[in-house]
């Protein structure tokens, strides 16, 4: 009996490592406008709303992106534009917000 629900427990880390995969997702502006972006494994890559700079987001818990606490900054030059990720799994897509910077 316990070796068995040892196995749920592993089963349901896996599934939260599956789910956290971004690789090929669809990605779009808070709009619902296709966005030029590179998703692979937990990492994505887009360009600043503002400035045009690079942004990576991260879409794990408490990395940069992940949620209004921990926004991906952008490091263009007097840009200071935040981002947060907002993912859908089901329909392997995501969505990336633009928030307020931290004052
Ligand atoms: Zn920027």
């Amino acid at each position: 009996m316990r070796k068995n629900r040892n196995l749920g427990i592993f089963y349901l880390i896996v599934f939260i490592e599956v789910k956290l995969r971004i690789t090929n997702f669809d990605v779009f502006d808070e709009n619902g406008n296709v966005l030029l972006a590179d998703a692979q494994g937990n990492n994505i890559a887009f360009n600043c709303f503002e400035c045009g700079h690079p942004v990576i987001a991260i879409a794990r818990d408490n990395q940069k992106g992940s949620d209004e606490l921990h926004p991906a900054e952008c490091k263009g030059e007097n840009c200071s534009a935040s981002f947060v990720l907002q993912i859908n799994t089901n329909m392997k897509k995501m969505s990336i917000h633009k928030i307020n910077p931290k004052t």
